[in-house]
């Protein structure tokens, strides 16, 4: 069984449909990567998983759970995924540390010393533990963006979700964070990210899919996707980011 399988979902704004028809299945352990023109619909699909926009139609299961039922507990839903997006959404008034324990703490009701050893366990994991008391303005956008990597992994996630999480750094610091999540792919995290960064989809994807209008259209290895694409739109869209 697929740990999350999207089945004929649909999403509008108003009359703008965003997605038409999504199948997309993740299986344990694999990296799908979203990759597409701006406006393609990425981050509305990775919206619709963690349940921050209310699909139309169509069925979203995680782990066998139908996420989409609207008896569901969106909050108990969420708290199994860790999700980073494009800014690092560090409260800035904050430590490290305390960035990364307040949802623990507050939210689900861990004790503050189990929450702090195991925010520098994660702090270790993303190579920042010596950092712990710094404030976010005073680390690198890389440094930033891996902290905010540290605060998803605490809660011992069963799926990652990643929107652009390089396309706000600088292009010096891009690669350690694109290697810390290369790292977690091969530790076996599921993950499913939006990149522009296409030589990092081809390192570490199971699985391309191009979407273009909303529409997934083709999905595979990304040898196939990236390497030789059998859709004349996708090919359109790598020679236009190459
Ligand atoms: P991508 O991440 O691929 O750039 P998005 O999912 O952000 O694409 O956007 C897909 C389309 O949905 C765009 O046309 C965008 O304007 C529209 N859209 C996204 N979010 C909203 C929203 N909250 N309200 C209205 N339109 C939205
Ligand atoms: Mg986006």
């Amino acid at each position: 069984m697929s740990l999350l399988a999207l089945e004929g979902i649909r999403k509008s704004f108003g009359k703008n449909v965003v997605l038409h028809d999504i199948d997309l299945r993740v299986q344990r352990g694999q990296c799908v990567v979203l990759i597409g023109a701006s406006g393609s619909g990425k981050s509305t699909l990775l919206r619709c998983v963690n349940l921050l926009e209310v699909v139309d139609d169509g069925r979203i299961t995680l782990d066998g759970d139908d996420i989409t039922d609207p008896r569901i507990d969106a909050d108990a839903v969420r708290a199994r995924m860790g999700v980073v997006f494009q800014a690092y959404n560090l409260f800035p008034h904050l430590s490290v540390i305390d960035n990364i324990t307040l949802a623990p703490i507050r939210v689900h009701g861990v004790s503050r010393a189990e929450a702090e050893d195991k925010a520098l366990a994660m702090l270790d994991r993303v190579g920042l533990r010596d950092r712990a008391g710094a404030r976010p303005d005073d680390l690198s956008g890389g440094q930033q963006q891996r902290v905010a990597i540290a605060r998803a992994l605490v809660n011992d996630p069963t799926l990652m979700l990643l929107d652009e999480v390089t396309s706000a750094l600088d292009p010096e610091l891009v690669g350690e964070v694109l290697d810390l999540l290369r790292s977690l792919t091969q530790e076996g995290m599921t993950m499913i990210l939006n990149t522009h960064e296409m030589g990092f989809a081809r390192q570490v994807a199971d699985t391309v899919c191009f979407l273009d209008g909303g529409v997934i259209h083709e999905q595979g290895p990304p040898e196939q996707v990236l390497g030789d694409p059998r859709q004349e739109r996708t090919r359109q869209f790598l020679s236009r980011v190459h």
